[in-house]
């Protein structure tokens, strides 16, 4: 009997398909293919010892179980995450699309208009309540944020700052312990001293170069801090601002007391709990800062024919391009949550927002002069939404928990002793007499039930915000469902998505997210927890993250994972972070170089930045090998301060290279680790695994492997797996008691997306995924085999095959026609594709990878676009097509030109819109014409109210 698995339908290519495939290659059978491509000495002997696979169905009914296991009760714990409403027009049309889930990071700008304008809306939003100029699109999440301003502030210490080694940081005590903790990691290796502190009474330094303040702070008070900005920026230190974003709707936002950075998450702005992430933290600084602020930046341009459109500006801070000099290791960030919390703010408006955070307030007004008259006395002269109490005699914390938990509600209860609570935008009127009784039954009080909460305020004058926000048009169009509705839409139908074609971008590994793995998310169950719940509420996570940590260390052969990075880059410093930790422990802690190939990612030397070390970079031979001479050269020339190697396996070429182990085995002797940048992991999965081939340590990107989508630049999760003798060194949790090598805000980083890499394991089971690393490698290798005679492949391996991945040429392409593979990537949007990736890692090329979840209909459609663009190249050389005006360096060809009276290029419409018959059925429309890209750095407007000239 068979049944009907997910491998079926995640798979791409069926059986029947084979033969014409083999043949094209020129084997005899896939597993000669695999033979033939991984070396065997690595090759795994048995099956993953993984569960049986189970059917949809099966996974959907024990997904939903395990939700069940978590208790969904009211938290007020607060602490950095508030629970939010998730407008249901957001929620379905965005969280739920799969147009807006599974599109990439908007490089390609012509096709990425839609994410773009809701990305700057997000800017906007930041901008306006932080009123700071600048803001980015994201960055992982609050604590993470806290970490880059530290990091930021280091290196804008002015000259004599350097020159004397000033290098304290003055945290406030009032922190989130998160933050300190995530602060404390990063701060540590990069040589600040951090000085914890109460910042009334804090005396300045010459040794203090910045301070970290938090609004309103840990405890809900909110603190004047205006009279201390000055002195700080008198004694020449900047001040970073943890602010929250709701808060900021009535109180005076930090820019306009002189903050220099202002940073923070945005979970409240309409993004679930989901038990501690994803949701997107928030940066904002002044504009003298832009070129050292940290994470991607959105901007206005315009495209040739003039009109505004919308591009990812200031690329050259970033890792891709400044490598080991970038501000910051970011590279996946939240997209996809901060487009909703921009929604969120487009969806409300100022009025809408202003009501909500006001709601929050007066019930906290009130319910501070209510339980103030049950003898609790309160802490906080000026609060937003937070309050802290001493108990009376008669009352204990304990009484009080026993209580609110048979009520089915958290408070958080303080070390010392008091009991607080966090109001946010979920309580009603029904919460509040719960509370209200919960603290009148722990007093042996009798209170009356209320029945309307009035509009109060116990803000004083200096501290309300006076100044407006959120003025601009876009946030007062759409208030109702239906405009909302039709204006995700619009900016939906600008965007390339995997619901349109296949995007073959080489090593970001676009496939399948499938629909059985992304229904659980929407589950109360996995939605409505708080990550400081306590544990016997969170069962079914706690269930969830057990069994993906087992398969994730079945899957890479080695003892022990973290699931809390948010990022691969995250689980790369992460990595990195572990191995100094265990390299301290035994003596080791001098090393201070990694050794990386130059083939490899930015942010792996951005990663080695973060964390401290220094680079020494190795060649690669002329096949795009890592150069093994030269790699035992630089590594005995630095054996002594060698920490680790950083290695991309299969490697960023998407050759299996057959000296791996023997690499290994290099490192090794010189007293290093092995780093293995995990991201070609769907070039190994059942066929091979880090553990085997000899590394200490990888990450792995859920958001490329394991199914999770790519959010249209984030969220990811970069689970780092590690060998039995760096397991003591993962990472803490100030929750559990040591907060060691803590990188994440939350314990499990973004645990509310796990469900969907569990059901991608649980439902291809262990011979599914090995069919689909095995899928992979044949679908690479038969697009490399059509275009071995037309473009040509960079590198392949010693049999002639590729791994997963494959290099098309194009530089020699442009040596003869001036036609460049920026050209070939703007050209294939008018066929409606995305372009693979761009010169990355070979400069004038396109990295392909088709992953295992395209049809050969779909392969060898993009083979006829292909080659038909390559026919168009050659109608350049030959002469038949102008050098100066062809459909090339003319592409993208938009729909406002193509239709418009006047057309004055020397080849027809038809020719530019509809160049094959496949392209009628399936035409994606664009937007905009190509994008200057100078002029958008040049003049940086990074809000909606941005305007040339
Ligand atoms: C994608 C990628 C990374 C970074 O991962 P993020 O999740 O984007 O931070 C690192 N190395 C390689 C080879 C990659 O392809």
């Amino acid at each position: 009997m068979k049944t009907d698995l997910l491998a079926d339908r995640h798979i791409g290519i069926q059986e029947e398909d084979l033969p014409v495939m083999l043949e094209k290659i020129g084997v005899k059978s896939l597993d000669e293919l695999i033979n033939k491509t991984i070396p065997s000495k690595i090759r795994l002997k048995e099956p993953l010892p993984l569960a049986a696979p189970m059917t949809e169905r099966e996974f959907a009914e024990h997904i939903t179980e395990l939700a069940s296991q978590n208790k969904i009760y009211t938290s007020y714990i607060g602490m950095g995450w508030y629970d939010s409403i998730t407008p249901a027009v957001i929620q379905r049309n965005v969280f739920e699309n799969p147009v807006w889930y599974t599109s990439y990071t908007p490089y390609q700008t012509e096709v990425s208009q839609g994410r773009l304008e809701a990305l700057m809306n997000f800017q906007t939003v930041i901008s306006d309540l932080t009123a700071m100029p600048l803001a980015n699109c994201s960055l992982l999440d609050e604590s993470t944020a806290a970490a880059e301003a530290a990091t930021m502030m280091y290196g804008l210490r002015t000259r004599d700052q350097q020159k004397s080694g000033a290098n304290v940081l003055f945290v406030d005590e009032e922190i989130f312990p998160q933050n300190l903790a995530v602060i404390q990691t990063r701060a540590l290796p990069q040589g600040m001293k951090i000085q914890v502190g109460n910042y009334k009474e804090l005396v300045f330094t010459p040794e203090i170069f910045a301070c970290i303040l938090q609004y309103p702070n840990a405890s809900g008070s909110v603190e004047d801090y205006r009279e201390f900005v000055e002195k700080a920026h008198a004694a020449h230190c900047k001040v970073a601002v943890d602010a929250d974003i709701m808060s900021l709707a009535l109180l005076v936002p930090p820019g306009e007391w002189g903050a220099d950075i202002v940073f923070g998450s945005t979970q409240r702005l309409g993004i679930p709990l989901f038990y501690g992430g994803p949701s997107a933290a928030y940066f904002a600084t002044r504009d003298e800062y832009k070129r050292n602020m940290p994470g991607r930046i959105i901007g206005w341009s315009k495209d040739k024919y003039g009109k505004l459109a919308y591009r990812m500006a200031l690329q050259t801070r970033e890792q891709h391009i400044k490598r080991e000099k970038a501000t910051s290791n970011i590279c996946t960030a939240q997209a996809l949550l901060a487009t909703m919390a921009g929604f969120y703010a487009v969806y409300h408006g100022q009025e809408g927002i202003k009501n909500i955070a006001k709601r929050i307030h007066s019930i906290t007004t009130w319910l501070n002069k209510a339980l103030t008259r049950l003898g609790y006395v309160q802490h906080n002269e000026l609060f937003f939404d937070t309050l802290r109490f001493s108990l009376p005699d008669h009352v204990s914390a304990q009484k009080l928990r026993t209580i609110a938990l048979s009520k089915e509600v958290n408070l958080r209860y303080y070390d010392n002793g008091d009991v607080g609570f966090s109001i946010d935008e979920t309580t009603d009127l029904k919460d509040v007499n719960l509370l209200l009784s919960i603290f009148s039954i722990a007093a042996e009080e009798t209170v009356q039930e209320v029945t309307d909460i009035p509009e109060a305020s116990s803000l004083n004058r200096e501290l309300r915000r006076r100044t407006s926000f959120l003025t601009h048009e876009v946030f007062n169009k759409y208030h109702t469902e239906t405009e909302m509705m039709r204006y995700i839409k619009r900016l939906e139908r600008k965007d390339i998505s995997l619901a349109h074609s296949m995007i073959s971008l080489g090593s970001c590994t676009m496939k399948l997210n499938a629909a059985s793995e992304m229904l659980p998310l929407s589950n109360l169950g996995w939605m409505a927890i708080h990550p400081l719940a306590p544990e016997d509420q969170t069962k079914g996570y706690q269930t969830l993250i057990n069994n993906l940590s087992e398969q994730l260390k079945v899957i890479t052969g080695f003892a022990g994972v973290t699931l809390q990075p948010n990022s691969g880059a995250a689980g790369e410093y992460t990595g990195l972070r572990i191995i100094r930790a265990y390299l301290e422990s035994i003596g080791q802690g001098h090393r201070n170089k990694i050794l990386i190939p130059a083939s490899a990612h930015g942010t792996n030397p951005a990663s080695a930045i973060q964390c401290g070390y220094t680079t020494v970079t190795c060649a690669c031979d002329d096949k795009g090998n890592v150069d093994v001479e030269d790699l035992r050269a630089k590594a005995e020339a630095n054996k002594d301060d060698l920490a680790a190697l950083m290695i991309t396996y299969p490697s960023t070429h998407g050759i299996f290279e057959p000296e791996i182990a023997e690499i290994c085995k290099i490192i090794h002797k010189c007293g290093a680790q092995v780093y293995m940048d995990g991201a070609n992991m769907n070039a190994q999965v059942g066929l091979t695994n880090p553990g085997t081939i000899g590394a200490d340590v990888c990450h792995l990107n859920l958001h490329k492997t394991f199914a999770s989508p790519h959010g249209g630049g984030g969220p990811g999760v970069g689970p780092v797996c590690v060998a039995e003798h760096l397991v003591p060194f993962l990472p803490g949790h100030q929750v559990w008691g040591n907060s060691a090598n803590q990188v994440s805000s939350a314990p499990y980083g973004s645990a509310g997306i796990l469900p969907i890499t569990y059901g991608y394991i649980c439902m291809m089971g262990a011979e599914g995924l090995t069919n689909a690393t095995k899928t992979a490698i044949l679908s690479a290798n038969y697009l490399a085999a059509c275009f071995k005679d037309t473009y040509g492949i960079v590198y392949t391996g010693a049999t002639g095959f590729v791994g997963h991945e494959m290099i098309l040429d194009c530089r020699y392409l442009h040596d003869e026609t001036g036609i460049s593979e920026n050209d070939i990537a703007k050209r294939l949007m008018d066929y409606g594709y995305h372009a693979p990736t761009l010169s990355f890692p070979v400069h004038g090329t396109l990295m392909i990878e088709p992953t295992e979840s395209e049809s050969l209909w779909e392969l060898d459609n993009f083979v006829t676009v292909m080659q038909t663009i390559w026919q168009e190249i050659q109608e350049v050389k030959n002469g038949s097509a102008d050098k100066e005006d062809n459909v090339l360096v003319n592409a993208p060809h938009p729909e406002y030109e193509v239709v418009a009276n006047e057309w004055n290029h020397s080849y027809s419409r038809e020719k530019a819109a509809y160049p094959i018959e496949s392209v009628r059925d399936n035409k994606f429309w664009i937007n905009v014409a190509r994008v200057d890209n100078t002029l958008g750095d040049r003049k940086l407007l990074p809000t909606r109210y941005g305007k040339f000239e």
